[in-house]
C-alpha cells in the first residue's frame, strides 16, 4: 500500500459483487475495505447462484460452461463479455473455494445447471446451490421416486405446502412420487391468536437457533412426515446453527431433510452473506457497515478520495470499485426526468425515453426496460464520467452494470461474482503489473 492511501482498494457496496471482489483483492495480497450502506440483494435472493439459465434464444441452458462462449459472442455489450468465459469460470471456482474455506460449501453439478424446487413447487435452473438445498445425495434420492412430505411450521406466513405439492405433482419428474403435506409446531411455540400466520423465516430461524430441544422438533417432523423418505421444509432451519440443526434433524428422524428457498427475507441468502463477510474479515478485510459513500473527488481522470456520510475524513485508496447494486439498492436512482448513478455520476445506458419504461403487461416475458439500465464500462470495467472521460482507477461490478437482464437470462449471481472477480484481477494488474522476465544475455 502507498503511504498516501488508506487502502489499495476501496469497494463501495458489500453485496455479492463487492464481497467477491474484496475476497479476490485480499487473496492477491492487496489491502481492502468495503463501505456498505444497507442490506444487499442477497437478503432477498434464493441463495442459489444463477450463472446462465437461458441461452440467447431463450432456450434452457443445460451447461452454462458450454453455452457461455456463444452467449458472449451474441451479446458483446453484456458484462460477461467484459470478463470472458475463462475468467467467469475462474471466478466461480474461486467463489466455491472461498465458501469451502468458510465451511459453507455450495453444490455444483459439474459443468451443468441443476434444478432446485421453488416455494411454488416449480423447478428453477441454477448453477450453485447451498448444500441444504441440493447435493448429490438429494439428487440420487429423488431419482428413486421417493415418497415426499412437504412440511410447514404453524404460523409461518410465507409458504403454502399445498400449493407447492400441487405444482410439483404436475411435473412428470415427480409423477410417480407420493407427495403429502403437513404442519408442525415448534417446542415452546405459543400459537398466534386466531391461528394467525404472523411468523417470517427469520422468526422461525431464531426459534430454532435458540432451541435446546431438537428431539422434540425431530419428533414432530417424524409424526407429520408419515411414510415419506424425503422431507422438504421451507429454508428456515436456523441462521447460525443451521448445519448442526439440519444434521441433527436428519439423524433423529432418519429422513433426508432438505430446504426449499422461500420468499424474502431469505435465510439462505443471509447465510451466504454471513459466510462471505466472515471470510472477508478472516482474511483481514475492513467492513464499514451502515455508512454511505455520498461523493467522490475526481482529478485527472482518477478518483482521489471518497466521502462518506458517517466519517469525518475522506477515504483514499489506490483503486475503487463501484459495486453499489441497481435501483433496488440505490446504486442507481430513477427520477421522473432522468436516471443517474449517485456517487460519481457515471455515464449510464438508459432506456431512450420515459415512455419505454412502462409496458402494458407487468409480468411480460419481455421483462422491463429499466432492468438493462446501468453504468457503461469499457473492457476493463472502467466507467466514464458524464462528460465521457474514462475513470482509470474506478472499476464497476455487479448489478450497477448496464447491458444484461438477470431475470430473462438467469445470470444475476453469476454476473456479480464474475465482474467482482474480474475487477479485482484488473486492480491487481494495475497495482502490480507483471514484470518483464529478465532476458538472458547473448550466449
Ligand atoms: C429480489 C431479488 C432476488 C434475486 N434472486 C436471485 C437468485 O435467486 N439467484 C441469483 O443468482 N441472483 C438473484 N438475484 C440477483 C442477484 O442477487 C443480484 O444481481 C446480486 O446479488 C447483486 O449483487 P451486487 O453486489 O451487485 O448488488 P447488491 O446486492 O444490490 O449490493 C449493493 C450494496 O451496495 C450498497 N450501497 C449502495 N449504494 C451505496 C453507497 N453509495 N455507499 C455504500 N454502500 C452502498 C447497498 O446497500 C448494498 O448493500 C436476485 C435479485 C433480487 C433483487
Amino acid at each position: 500500500m502507498n503511504e498516501s492511501h488508506d487502502y489499495d482498494c476501496l469497494i463501495i457496496g458489500g453485496g455479492l459483487a463487492g464481497l467477491t471482489c474484496g475476497l479476490a483483492c485480499l487473496e492477491a495480497g492487496l489491502s481492502c475495505a468495503v463501505v456498505s450502506s444497507g442490506m444487499s440483494a442477497l437478503h432477498f435472493s434464493s441463495g442459489s447462484i444463477d450463472l446462465l439459465g437461458y441461452n440467447a434464444d431463450r432456450t434452457l441452458a443445460t451447461s452454462p460452461v458450454d453455452a457461455l462462449p456463444g452467449f458472449i459472442e451474441k451479446n458483446p455489450d453484456h458484462p460477461y463479455a467484459r470478463c470472458g468465459a475463462e475468467t467467469i469460470m475462474e471466478a466461480m471456482a474461486f467463489f466455491g473455494r472461498e465458501l469451502e474455506a468458510q465451511s459453507a460449501p455450495m453444490y455444483a453439478n459439474g459443468r451443468e445447471n441443476h434444478f432446485h424446487i421453488t416455494a411454488m413447487g416449480t423447478l428453477k435452473p441454477t448453477f450453485l446451490s447451498p448444500a441444504s438445498v441440493f447435493t448429490r445425495e438429494i439428487r440420487a434420492a429423488f431419482e428413486k421416486r421417493p415418497a415426499i412430505a412437504i412440511l410447514d411450521v404453524k404460523g409461518f406466513r410465507d409458504f403454502h405446502p399445498g400449493l407447492a405439492a400441487a405444482n410439483l405433482r404436475k411435473n412428470k419428474l415427480f409423477a410417480d412420487c407420493p407427495i403429502t403435506c403437513g404442519e408442525i409446531e415448534l417446542p415452546g411455540q405459543t400459537p398466534a391468536a386466531g391461528g394467525a400466520r404472523d411468523m417470517r423465516s427469520v422468526d422461525v430461524a431464531r426459534i430454532l437457533d435458540a432451541t435446546t430441544n431438537l428431539e422434540a422438533v425431530a419428533g414432530a417432523i417424524t409424526a407429520a412426515a408419515g411414510r415419506a423418505d424425503i422431507v422438504a421444509l421451507p429454508a428456515f432451519l436456523g441462521l447460525n446453527r443451521y448445519q448442526e440443526i439440519l444434521a441433527g434433524l436428519r439423524r433423529a428422524t432418519g429422513r433426508l431433510i432438505y430446504e426449499i428457498p422461500t420468499l424474502p427475507p431469505s435465510i439462505l441468502g443471509m447465510r451466504l452473506d454471513q459466510a462471505l463477510k466472515s471470510r472477508f474479515a478472516a482474511l483481514g478485510g475492513v467492513f464499514i457497515a451502515r455508512d454511505t459513500v455520498d461523493a467522490g473527488r475526481i482529478e485527472d481522470n482518477q478518483v482521489i478520495s471518497v466521502h462518506t456520510t458517517g466519517q469525518k475524513d475522506d477515504i483514499r485508496a489506490a483503486c475503487y470499485v463501484l459495486a453499489s447494486g441497481s435501483f433496488f439498492s440505490k446504486g442507481l436512482v430513477s427520477r421522473y426526468d432522468r436516471m443517474f448513478e449517485p456517487v460519481f455520476d457515471c455515464r449510464l445506458d438508459t432506456p431512450p425515453d420515459g415512455r419505454s419504461l412502462s409496458g402494458a403487461a407487468f409480468l411480460s416475458p419481455e421483462s422491463h426496460a429499466f432492468i438493462r439500465a446501468g453504468v457503461i464500462t469499457d473492457g476493463q470495467l472502467n466507467p466514464q464520467t458524464a462528460d465521457g472521460r474514462t475513470i482509470a482507477n474506478l472499476f464497476c461490478a455487479g448489478a450497477v452494470l448496464a447491458g444484461y437482464n438477470p431475470v430473462i437470462e438467469g445470470c444475476g449471481g453469476g454476473v456479480a461474482i464474475a465482474t467482482g472477480y474480474a475487477a479485482a484481477k484488473a486492480i491487481r494488474a494495475r497495482l502490480h503489473p507483471p514484470q518483464p522476465t529478465a532476458t538472458a544475455g547473448p550466449q
